[in-house]
């Protein structure tokens, strides 16, 4: 990402601080320990390096966290100014029509309300919208994703120390993803916003006032130094999660369709990869990046409708439950405890804690 903005000139507010992750309750050390326990089986413990309480308090001070764990290798981007210059280097090679929304997709023909495209071969690469595919509607679901943006507050910001750049990330599994802008704010999102039904993208997930309270409860709970400062914008968004919690590509059997999806809310920084990967498959490639398991390997499949929106509807109530209790202090219910541990009893690999 680095390599592209340089290239082309442009300024995505490119941000290399590395990324934090903090455990705010006793229940959320162990995704710490995870982190430095799997970068050490992979042979790279600097990838995922564990901080002393004074290392930590040096990145940033909060009397809310216990344990923090540091990923050198990330970054933080403006993302609109990176779809922006996105934008404006990919319509130098190829002709964009934008506000034409496919409504059917088959092999060598897209159409759309206003007309139809032929083509040897077809991408589908639209984000949650693809949930409601039929190819790819067993291996995801829909989730809501939302963020508050304060007021600049860099005097704030320098008295936690928060002055680095660094990413931050919770232990919740609906989790809190907080960072600084280039002109002194802070963002913070929530990860627990609704979850879809049937593929259907309406406006739960991008008006969700209770999803953005929860944001702004994060940033008052997990900063306590940010108490005043004012929210100046709030947005959300829907994200398309897999089944087993990674992107995955493919081509559909017999057809020259070729798709990628399932980022999970990740997905600025592999996307440049999955870029690669798509335009292998379209090219008939076969070399080491068509043969990773995000190509290879079977992605589960969910339950069909509605049990996957009945199920997927309780396990986030149950653990939204669990984790709102643990924040504060008390023991969750037996029955949010019982919901939440659901996925794993069934062997599911999404919505484990
Ligand atoms: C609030 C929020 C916060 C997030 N935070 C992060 C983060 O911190 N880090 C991170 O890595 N990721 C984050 N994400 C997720 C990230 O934005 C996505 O994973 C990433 O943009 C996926 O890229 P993509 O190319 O697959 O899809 P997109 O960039 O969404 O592009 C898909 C395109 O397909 C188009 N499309 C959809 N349906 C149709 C149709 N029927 N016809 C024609 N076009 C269609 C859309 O208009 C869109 O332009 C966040 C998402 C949200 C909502």
């Amino acid at each position: 990402m680095r390599a592209f903005c340089e290239a082309h000139g442009v300024d995505a507010w490119l941000r290399e601080g590395g990324m934090l992750r903090v455990s705010a309750t006793p229940g959320q050390d162990a995704s710490v320990e995870r982190d430095v326990e799997v970068a050490r089986a992979l042979g790279v413990p600097e990838e995922a390096v564990q901080l002393s309480d004074e290392e930590l308090a040096q990145r940033i001070r909060s009397s809310r966290f216990r344990k923090g764990v540091f990923h050198r290798d990330c970054a933080t981007v403006q993302p609109a100014r990176l779809v922006r210059g996105l934008r404006r280097v990919a319509a130098e090679h190829i002709r964009l029509y934008e506000h034409s929304r496919v409504k059917m997709i088959e092999d060598g023909r897209v159409e759309t309300g206003r007309g139809s495209v032929r083509a040897k071969d077809v991408v589908v690469a639209v984000n949650a919208a693809a949930a409601g595919w039929k190819p790819l509607q067993r291996q995801l679901t829909v989730f809501g994703s939302y963020v508050v943006l304060t007021e600049p507050v860099p005097e704030l910001l320098e008295r936690i120390n928060w002055t680095g750049g660094e990413a931050v990330i919770d232990g919740r599994m609906f989790l809190h993803y907080f960072r600084t802008t280039n002109d002194g704010r802070v963002l913070m999102g929530s990860g627990s916003g609704p979850i879809g039904f049937a593929g259907r993208i309406d406006e739960r997930f991008t008006r969700d006032r209770p999803t953005v309270e929860r944001a702004e409860q994060g940033l008052r709970y997990l900063l306590p130094e940010l108490a005043d400062a004012r929210i100046t914008h709030a947005w959300g968004g829907p994200i398309d999660v897999s089944s087993d919690h990674l992107p995955f590509f493919g081509t559909v059997p017999g057809k020259r369709i070729h798709y990628g999806a399932g980022y999970s809310g990740h997905g600025v920084g592999p996307s440049w990869l999955g870029g690669q990967i798509l335009a292998r498959l379209v090219l008939g490639v076969d070399d080491e990046l068509t043969r990773l398991p995000f190509v290879t390997r079977r992605v589960p499949k969910l339950p069909p409708e509605p049990i996957k929106r009945l199920g997927g509807g309780l396990v986030r109530a149950s653990i939204l439950a669990c984790e709102e209790a643990e924040e504060a202090g008390r023991r969750p219910s037996l029955a949010a405890r019982a919901g939440a541990a659901l996925p794993r009893v069934l062997g599911l690999r999404i919505g484990t804690r």
